[in-house]
């Protein structure tokens, strides 16, 4: 049987990459190969060694197309097989090498925005829509924009075998969130951005587009973030770690808040359920802190911590692979 395996892959435009994606059609009984690319219309390569290696690392079926069609999410590397500087997968693979016996696991919180003829989705023309208040989790044709799409999108997840935990509407109009997880440093990158792919290319069937903008909305409308849960085992068994956690991520929070994703300053301002980016802080059940201990963890005296900082925007590889080495380090 012929199918088609569309290869995704991330490239290089700083500071926020994007996904890019190709179809190849596979003939019966062939490897998933290694293929390649035009890495200088994707910021990853100059003219004159302009070709770039797409390495598959992760294969599933593409519920788009359905049938024997596939996703291959991979990894790019030069053509000598060395990483590409823009692959910031490895980082990942090698923090969970270095501290997979602690057994890091993520859940992470992607919320997004709809837009439509330039505008959030179900924005009045030239206006405002009625201040933000109803539509966190709403009802009704009234609050929620693009509900269909987050339907469909969600079952094209489970579909792919993806570790979608769950969705809602958000605190502005046109903004939702989906969780992945629990997962692993590496499959929290790759679970976010193989769903972040399902997001947009099924948007794009109802003329509808997603963005990760971390502020799509100035002045007093929530931007937009990807919370970032976290536990190791230590801490899925008890109270000390959880705090000793707590302390590493606030020993690093400048390192930590430059890699959580461009324009981080715009919505980390204090306001809006956010801490400032410039001042660390945690606390049990707070959503104006940077980091929050969930008020059953507190309860159970062990669980996981939530790092409320990251953008919409942040790379999840960058950022799991950061809390993994940041916190991994001190619990040891
Ligand atoms: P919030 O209350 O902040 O909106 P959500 O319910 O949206 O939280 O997301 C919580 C995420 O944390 C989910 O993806 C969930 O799977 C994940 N999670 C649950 N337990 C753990 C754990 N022990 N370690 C890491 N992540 C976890
Ligand atoms: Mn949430
Ligand atoms: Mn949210
Ligand atoms: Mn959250």
């Amino acid at each position: 049987m012929t199918y088609l395996a569309e290869y995704i892959w991330i490239d290089g435009q700083k500071p926020t990459a994007k996904l890019r994606s190709k179809t190849k059609v596979i003939h019966d009984g062939d490897e998933m190969p290694i293929w390649a690319f035009d890495g200088s219309s994707t910021e990853q390569a100059l003219g004159g060694e302009s070709d770039r290696v797409l390495n598959p690392v992760k294969v599933v079926p593409d519920a788009i197309r359905g049938g024997d069609n596939v996703l291959v999410l991979c990894e790019v590397l030069n053509v000598d097989m060395t990483p590409h500087e823009s692959n910031t997968r490895v980082a990942a693979v090698a923090a969970l090498e270095k501290y997979g016996d602690q057994e890091p696991w993520f859940g992470i919180e992607q919320e997004y925005t709809f837009y439509k003829d330039g505008r959030p989705h179900g924005w009045p023309i030239g206006g405002y829509p009625a201040p933000q208040g109803g539509y966190y989790c709403g009802i009704g044709a009234d609050e929620i924009w693009g509900r269909d799409i987050v339907e469909d999108h969600t079952w094209a997840c489970i579909s792919a075998g993806l570790n979608i935990s769950g969705t809602n509407a958000e605190v502005m109009i046109g903004q939702w969130e989906f969780q992945i997880g629990p997962v692993d440093t590496v499959a929290a990158g790759d679970e976010v951005w193989l769903a972040r792919w399902l997001l947009y290319r099924i948007a794009e069937d109802y003329d509808i587009s997603a963005t990760l903008d971390p502020k799509p909305v100035t002045g007093d409308w929530n931007g937009a973030g990807m919370h970032t849960n976290f536990s190791t085992r230590a801490m899925r068994e008890g109270w000390d770690p959880i705090i000793a956690a707590c302390e590493a991520l606030g020993e690093k929070a400048e390192e930590h808040v430059a890699n959580y994703g461009a324009g981080i300053e715009r919505r980390l301002t204090g306001m809006h359920e956010t801490a400032p980016w410039s001042e660390y802080s945690y606390g049990v059940s707070d959503r104006g802190a940077s980091v929050r201990i969930p008020w059953m963890v507190d309860r159970d005296r062990k669980g996981y911590i939530e790092d409320r900082r990251p953008n919409a925007n942040a790379d999840p590889y960058v950022v799991a692979a950061l809390m993994t080495e940041t916190v991994c380090s001190k619990l040891a």
